[in-house]
């Protein structure tokens, strides 16, 4: 699978554009949904909001799911959008297993773009846990309606805390490589130190799923260490892909060349 560069995940099925942006989800995304709605009408709302019958938690946990989709596309276009306002071409959106990935195909002008660019969709999902949280706690809707609300605030906080984890490819591992791509102004050197945290992190997240199986049940430590193994996976390759070209630039032209090499494309 690559990490870099304008492919499409294999498997992406195109649904449409949002905002000028070319749009996809991958079948994995549809196994998500399933999850969640099946933990949601079976577990999370009938303990959240007691008293209602099967029929409710389902369209609750369609909805609820159904939003968070959207979430998580507004948290992509809202990289996009940044991306755009700096001159980066990007190539689409899609959604896949692990959330959502914009695909920029130009290069990354500046580090202080790429800062802008990896806080673009935290800022987005920072505005939908106050929107979502508002909507919950101050108005008297229907028990479902404020379950609804109240679910979609908290999965956004979790996506928001997880997104600035700093460990690439994630957008807190973007951020840690903008500062340090500032700070040296050398972007390999940035993305090979970036992606060593990353792996790091990685194993830490394996560690701590398997560990936490006791507390958080089977699904919530598998998941953990599954994405664990993708942020491990990714951070290695992100950082592999950097030190070659780095190598290469260094071999051929040396010196300035690779210290203001400009990265060609990424994933956020
Ligand atoms: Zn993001």
């Amino acid at each position: 699978m690559r990490w870099t560069g304008g492919s499409a995940l294999y498997g992406t099925v195109r649904i449409g554009r949002v905002a000028g942006v070319p749009v996809g989800v991958h079948w994995s995304w549809a196994v998500v949904f399933g999850l969640f709605v099946w933990s949601l009408a079976r577990g999370v709302f009938p303990a959240t909001n007691p008293g209602l019958d099967g029929a409710e938690y389902a369209v609750m946990a369609v909805v609820a799911t159904t939003l968070f989709f959207g979430s998580l596309l507004l948290h992509e276009l809202g990289h996009a959008i940044v991306a755009r306002r700096e001159g980066v071409r990007i190539d689409g959106i899609t959604l896949w297993l692990f959330g959502g990935v914009a695909r920029l195909a130009g290069p990354l002008p500046s580090a202080r773009a790429e800062l802008r660019l990896a806080l673009g969709g935290p800022a987005v999902t920072a505005v939908l846990v106050v929107l979502f949280g508002v909507f919950a706690h101050l108005t008297r809707f229907a028990s479902a309606v404020d379950g609804v609300a109240a679910w979609l605030a908290y999965i956004n906080v979790i996506l928001l805390g997880f997104n600035l984890v700093p460990a690439l490819p994630l957008d807190g591992g973007r951020v840690l490589r903008a500062l340090l791509w500032q700070a040296r102004g050398d972007f390999g050197w940035a993305t090979v130190v970036a992606g060593a945290v990353g792996r790091v992190i990685g194993i830490a997240m394996i560690a701590a799923g398997f560990a936490s199986i006791e507390y958080t049940g089977i699904f919530g430590g598998v998941w953990l260490a599954l994405v664990g193994w993708f942020v491990f996976m990714a951070a290695g390759a992100e950082a592999v892909a950097a030190s070659r070209t780095r190598t290469r630039d260094v071999a051929g032209r040396a010196g300035l060349e690779a210290q203001t090499r400009r990265p060609r494309s990424g994933r956020l």
